[in-house]
C-alpha cells in the first residue's frame, strides 16, 4: 500500500520555513496523544503534530483505509446508499470524504488507481460525481 504523506518526515505547519521538505533531520518524535497517536515535533518551528496532521484525513474519526474504500467503491459505481448500508458510514460523511478528496485530487487518484485498480474513465466519473452533489445542494 503506497500511503499518501510519510507522516513524522516532514513539518505540516505551512509558516515553516521546513514546511514539506523531508529528511531534514528537522522532526522528532514527541510523546504521544491521549489517543495513544504517535506525537512529532519540529525542532525549526517548535510546533507539534500527531500521526495524522499532513495527512489527507486528518482529523476523521474514520480510518483512511475505510475513507480509501468508500471512495473506490463510489468509483465502481456503487451507489451512496448501499455504501452506507454496508459499512454503516453516514452518507453525508461519505460525501465529505469525497469533497475532501476532490481538494487532494492528484494523491487520491494516484492511490486509487495503484491499489484499487479503478480505471481513469472511473474517477473521472467520480469527480463529476463530486460536481453533481455539489450542484443538487445549492439548488
Ligand atoms: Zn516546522
Amino acid at each position: 500500500m503506497s500511503k499518501l504523506v510519510s507522516v513524522g518526515s516532514f513539518c505540516p505547519n505551512e509558516e515553516c520555513v521546513e514546511y514539506g521538505e523531508t529528511d531534514r533531520g528537522n522532526i522528532i518524535r514527541y510523546g504521544k496523544t491521549g489517543e495513544g497517536r504517535q506525537r512529532f515535533q519540529c525542532k525549526t518551528c517548535k510546533r507539534t503534530f500527531n500521526e495524522r496532521k499532513g495527512t489527507l484525513f486528518y482529523n476523521r474519526k474514520t480510518e483512511e483505509k475505510d475513507i480509501l474504500e468508500c471512495l473506490a467503491l463510489l468509483a465502481e459505481g456503487v451507489r451512496i446508499s448501499s455504501i452506507h448500508r454496508a459499512k454503516g458510514i453516514k452518507e453525508d460523511t461519505i460525501l465529505s470524504f469525497l469533497r475532501e478528496a476532490a481538494i487532494h485530487a492528484e494523491q487520491i487518484e494516484a492511490i486509487l488507481m495503484d491499489d484499487y485498480h479503478i480505471s481513469r474513465a472511473e474517477i473521472d466519473g467520480l469527480w463529476t460525481y463530486v460536481g453533481r452533489k455539489e450542484a443538487e445542494k445549492t439548488e
